[in-house]
């Protein structure tokens, strides 16, 4: 018995301070955590329950390796987001438990071809094309969870050639981590290697082939890259 083909290996994602990597298992993604983000979209924050959806495992993209500006969109928006990154997991997770499975911490990005969204949205189609494309998710290194510290509060914040396009604070979260892993678990076996990004705050807005692309999150890290044609 042999593999037919050699396969892809798995993403890793480098721990802070260690010469550690976390490796990826799924993604899922939290749409509509920020009061200003679901105005700004044209919802009603506190209406709704959260809205999942997932991305490839390998749309990872690390070590702030310049991102290829997607096929198929003339709408490419940035999202910047705290990523959970779980090293433990389960089914129906308390949200009293939830926070003792989280690993760490990082800064990410949930690329969105904005048009292919607004589309399928209007045709209540799938999201798939709109966020789990190739390279959609840039990540930053997973800074680990010291004597049970978790951000709660913090700046968030993203900037494209040095111009600040979303400004934030982690406290504006309108489901918590904790909330989000006991819900989530409601519909998957969580499993140590998830990464979880909680939804972006308000700025969200188109970028371009040359694009420089920085934003960091308040006691977790930071990430910087360039967006380059495709
Ligand atoms: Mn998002």
């Amino acid at each position: 018995m042999a593999l037919v083909f050699s396969p892809e290996p798995n993403p890793e994602v480098p721990v802070q301070g260690s010469d550690d990597t976390f490796p990826v298992n799924r993604i899922y993604c939290v749409g509509q955590n920020y009061g200003d983000h679901v105005k700004e979209m044209g919802g009603d924050p506190k209406k709704n329950p959260p809205v999942f959806f997932s991305k490839p495992a390998n749309a990872i993209v690390t070590n702030n390796q310049a991102v290829r500006y997607p096929s198929a969109t003339k709408e490419l928006h940035h999202e910047v987001e705290l990523v959970v990154a779980l090293g433990g997991g389960g089914m129906d997770i308390g949200i009293a438990a939830a926070l003792a499975c989280v690993f760490g911490y990082a800064v990410g990005i949930d690329f969105t071809r904005r048009d292919l969204q607004a589309e399928a949205k209007k045709k209540g189609k799938p999201w798939d094309t709109a966020k789990g494309f190739d390279q959609s998710a840039p990540i930053s290194a997973i800074k680990q969870v010291v004597a049970d510290c978790h951000p709660v509060s913090g700046r968030i914040a993203l900037s494209v050639n040095r111009e600040m396009r979303q400004d934030a604070d982690l406290s504006d979260m309108i489901w918590s981590v904790a909330e989000i892993i006991s819900e989530l678990s409601r519909y998957y076996e969580l499993k140590a290697g998830d990464l979880i990004f909680t939804g972006t705050p308000a700025g969200v807005a188109s970028v371009i082939a040359g694009d420089h692309i920085q934003a960091q999150i308040e006691s977790v890290g930071e990430i910087d890259f360039k967006l380059i044609a495709g």
